[in-house]
This record gives structure tokens, sequence and C-alpha cells, in this order.
């Protein structure tokens, strides 16, 4: 198996309030969250990349330096001279988090588009990782492309894992959401849903339904992550239920799921038991979720 841990996705320009009354300008996204957590967690022989499409600006170009600072491979990484990188900003209001996002032009709706490129920058990795925000960017006719070359690569080995994370905001419809997701999830090794997420958007009563119905879907393996409840894992004809060790003093959620899916791959890839694939992963969202932020530096980088 290759060694190429590759993400697909949009990072965008994140700009966060200070407590100056100013705004602090990063890079985030889910795909990049777990792409960054993958290289805290993987071995120094694992190579991690993103694929995404970027401007040829300047702020295009501290993406990519923020990116390959971060030992995030970017050399496959579409670049468009008429377009930029999308953007978000975040409100406080109360203490409450609000977002406002300016992505509907970004760069990244083009990923797929360059199919010829997409194909090469899949066929090296041995694990590809994308989310629903992935396909839910996308026109309706680069997401068949996109699919097709993940197909592709399967068929020559790699493996595939995917968080639906749904945001039907970003999709035409509520329903092309869930046909997407589903379709997507059925060419996948590992599917990894929120549970709070599919029993908003699919309805499922409990997460054993959404782990049943992403494997009739045709995914091989199902982690089901659900807040501070038990994490349920399953694939044809087995189930297993983990509970995560409670955790005090939560400072701020985001991106518990994007660390988790990237410590569950990181051990699950290096030979780890599922067993001991899920408690790294609730052990590394237990720990981001003690502090504020996406990209929290709370393991030794390798
Ligand atoms: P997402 O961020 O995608 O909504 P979840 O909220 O389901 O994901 O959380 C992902 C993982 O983070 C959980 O499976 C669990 O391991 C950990 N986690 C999240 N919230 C809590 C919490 N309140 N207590 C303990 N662990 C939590």
């Amino acid at each position: 198996m290759s060694k190429l841990f590759l993400a697909i996705g949009e990072c965008m320009v994140e700009m966060a309030p200070t407590a100056e009354g100013t705004y602090a300008m990063g890079f985030a996204g889910d795909t990049l969250n777990t792409a960054w957590y993958a290289r805290k967690c993987l071995p120094g022989d694992w190579s991690v990349g993103y694929y995404t499409a970027v401007g040829t600006d300047k702020v295009s170009g501290e993406m990519l330096d923020f990116l390959k600072g971060s030992n995030i491979e970017t050399d496959a990484v579409r670049k468009l001279d008429d377009r930029t990188v999308g953007l978000y900003l975040i409100q406080l209001k109360d203490g409450e988090r609000s977002f406002a996002y300016w992505r509907s032009q970004s760069a990244a709706r083009l990923l797929a588009a360059d199919v010829a490129r997409l194909d090469e920058a899949v066929s090296s990795a041995g694990l590809i990782y994308f989310s629903g925000i992935t396909i839910a960017i996308l026109s309706p006719e680069d997401r068949k492309t996109f699919l097709s070359s993940l197909r592709r690569a399967r068929d020559a080995g790699a493996k595939v894992a995917f968080d639906p994370n749904l945001r039907p905001r970003l999709w035409e419809d509520a329903e092309t959401m869930r046909k997407s997701v589903t379709e997507a999830a059925g060419l996948c090794d590992l599917v990894m849903p929120s549970f709070e997420d599919e029993l908003a958007h699919f309805g499922d009563e409990t997460p054993a339904v959404s782990a049943d119905r992403y494997l009739a879907a045709g995914a091989k393996m199902v982690v089901v992550k659900n807040g501070p409840e038990d994490v349920i894992c399953a694939s044809a004809g087995e189930r297993q239920t983990f509970q995560p060790d409670p955790v005090r003093d939560i400072v701020d959620t985001t991106a518990a799921g994007d660390s988790f899916n990237a410590a569950f791959l990181s051990e699950y890839l290096t030979g780890g038991e599922i067993t001991a694939s899920v408690s790294a992963a609730a052990r590394l969202a237990g720990k981001v979720i003690r502090h504020r932020g996406a990209l929290v530096d709370c393991l030794q980088s390798r």
C-alpha cells in the first residue's frame, strides 16, 4: 500500500475575532483539518497531501505556504489565474459563534474540473479522504467525474474514506444531498458520519440505523460518532460499540469529528485494531475540544 494519505476538499481563509476586537487570519476547512491532524498522528514514513484548487494570488500562495509549513504536500494542487480561495468570518454574539461565508466562486469548486490532474493525484494515494463538503461544492457534472476518479483509484488498490458532513446549505437541495452522499458512501471502505447530522437530514432514529443505511449503500465499514455517546463501528455481520471517556471543561467542539477521523485512520492504516483506532480517535478529539479553534497542537509533531 502506498503511504500517502491524500485529503481532497476546500481549505478556506478563516477570520476569527480576537480579544482586541480585530480579526486573526488563519486557514481551515473540514478535510484540511483532518489532513493536519493526520500529519501529527501518522509515522514519518507516511506522507500527507492535500488536493484542492487555489488561485495564483498572494493569499492563495499564503495558503499553500501554510500547508507546506504543516508538512502537508501541495504539489498536485490546481492553480487557477481567474479565481481565489474562499473565506469565512466567525462572529461572536453572546458567546455563540456564527459564520458568514464567501465561497460560492472559490477556486476549490473547480477541483475536479481537470480530470487528468485529479486522476494523477489520486493514483499515488494509499488512502483518499474526502467529505460531503468536497462533493457539495462541485457542479453535478464534476461530482460524477470526481466519484469516477475515486472508483478508478480504488480499483487500483487505494482505500477511500468519507465523512458525509451534511451541510444542506451547500447543496442544490436536500434530496440531491442525500442521493449524492449515499452514492459516494457506496464506493468507500470507510464512512465516518456524525449521528447528529444523520438524524437531522436522513431522519435516522439511532446511530445503528445510520450504520446499516451506509452499509446497505455499499460501504465496507461505518464508524458513527455521536458526541459524548457511544461510537459504533459496523461492517457486514459485525458491530462494536465504544464509550468515549467523558471530557470535562469543554471549550470549543470545532473539529471534534475531523480530528477523530484523522486519529482513527492513522491508527487503522498503520495496523491498529478497531478498538485501538477508536480509542486513539476519541483521545485526540477529547483533547481538541478542550481548546479553542480547529487546529490544536496537542500532539507531538513527527
Ligand atoms: P462532529 O464534530 O463531526 O459533530 P461529534 O460531535 O460526534 O463530531 O464528535 C466526534 C468525537 O469527538 C466523538 O466521537 C467523541 O469521541 C468526541 N467528543 C465530542 N464531543 C464530546 C463530549 N462532549 N465528550 C466526550 N467526547 C466528545
